[in-house]
């Protein structure tokens, strides 16, 4: 949109009178356009190129400790030089315990839970910066419910330090809904239809009928027609509203975009385009978030969670480059945890959570009851999306407790995407 603006700007200034030119100056004019758009044509592959941070130190001296299954405050010089790192004892004066307490410390340093940042306090040494307290922050959620999976903990933290999040879910989630579930809704419209319209309200009555035929003919490998995929979509939107509701989040922040590149009614995808990136660049240009939050779980079955990414980098890219001010005071955070989990090596936030917590992380997931067992795709895992992000979280926890750092019973962890 932004560009597209920009090349008419351009032709304008060439061209003043642009409206009387003559056909062919037209078609000259129109090559001319097409010519800049592709000079100032936006990235829509930025994921390739997402630059992991190097903590090189870190990841050697990890490996060692699993290696040699030891937490990092116990090993020795015998353990650096037997397994090849002694070079890394010299260049901290000969002793292993300075690079112990070096690797300890930063990852110490990685976890808070203060993921908005805590107020009031030195925050030199914290992930995230104190101020401005409270931050707004919007959640990207490729489909309905990857927010809550992957870091539905953190998002309650900062509903309860009082920040101001909005979550914004990108696709409308509506291939991944089985016939039942709309079934089961239509056996409830239409019982409240009879309940509270005596089975008077002839839309109703016809729609269901109309939905239940549809169903029944439906045979494997059949498309839905659009009425049943938007029936799906608003399955979805239900559930996420639920679960937005048990967060704590205010229903005017939640934000369904319905990216166009989804709406194939089918697995395979339309192409990703400008189009899906607009209403990210209207939406972090309303809010200007000092936080925001982008899926960098890119191995899902069907590429979907990478084209959300990538339309989201690329709306900030397209920000920056527009000059947006609010965007040089804004950190971006990457979350995994529905289809894999970052290494400790890469973590530079990582948010902790109590029993009780990680019980609430759940109550918000099992709110997408349609992703529940009979969910289309649920991919080769056999754990539905709640034990999967269990088993990853507390699995983050226990390397941490393996490295001889604090022992919480679960972990969310983010990567800080620099742009
Ligand atoms: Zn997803």
């Amino acid at each position: 949109m932004f560009h597209r603006v920009q090349n008419y700007t351009i032709l304008l200034l060439i061209f003043p009178n642009f409206a009387f030119i003559s056909p062919k100056m037209c078609t000259f004019a129109e090559n001319l356009y097409f010519t800049t758009i592709n000079i100032t044509m936006m990235n829509l592959n930025l994921t390739n190129s997402i630059k992991m941070p190097n903590h090189e130190l870190r990841r050697q001296v990890i490996e060692l400790c699993e290696k040699v299954e030891k937490p990092l405050l116990k090993l020795s010089t015998k353990d650096y030089v037997e397994n090849g790192l002694g070079h890394l004892v010299e260049q901290f004066d000969g002793q292993a315990g300075l690079v112990n307490i070096e690797v300890f410390n930063e990852l110490q340093h990685t976890i808070t839970g203060w993921p908005g940042g805590k107020p009031n306090v030195d925050d030199s040494t914290r992930p995230e910066r104190a101020k401005p307290y409270p931050k707004r922050v919007i959640v990207f959620s490729p489909h309905p419910d990857d927010d809550v999976i992957s870091m539905g903990g953190t998002i309650r933290r900062l509903m309860q330090q009082n920040h101001d999040v909005h979550v914004a879910y990108e696709t409308s989630g509506n291939i991944a809904v089985g016939d039942e579930e709309v079934r089961r809704f239509m056996h409830f419209i239409n019982g409240f239809n009879t309940i509270f319209a005596n089975g008077s309200d002839e839309v109703i009555k016809h729609s269901y009928q109309a939905v239940k035929a549809f169903i029944k003919g439906k045979k494997p490998g059949d498309l839905d027609n659009e009425q049943i995929l938007r029936l799906k979509g608003l399955i979805r939107r239900g559930e996420a509203r639920l679960a937005c509701e048990y967060s704590g989040i205010d229903s005017k922040h939640i934000h369904f975009l319905d990216l166009p590149f989804y709406e194939s009614g089918k697995i395979e995808k339309l192409p990703m385009t400008e189009a899906d990136v607009t209403p990210i660049i209207e939406l972090i240009n309303e809010i200007k978030p000092h936080q925001i939050y982008v899926a960098a779980d890119l191995a899902d079955p069907h590429g979907t969670h990478r084209k959300c990414t990538d339309a989201v980098l690329a709306a900030i890219d397209e920000t920056k480059k527009a000059g947006a001010e609010w965007l040089k005071d804004c950190r971006v955070w990457m979350y995994r945890g529905a289809w894999a989990e970052w290494d400790v090596a890469d973590i530079e936030m990582c948010v902790p959570m109590s029993p009780e917590e990680l019980r609430e992380k759940r109550n918000a997931i099992l709110r997408h009851q349609s992703q529940m067992e009979s969910a289309p795709f649920l991919g080769n895992d056999e754990r539905l999306f709640w034990q999967r992000a269990e088993d990853r979280n507390r699995e983050t926890a226990k390397r941490y407790d393996n490295l001889g750092l604090a022992c919480y019973e679960a972990m969310e962890a983010f990567v800080e995407y620099k742009f």
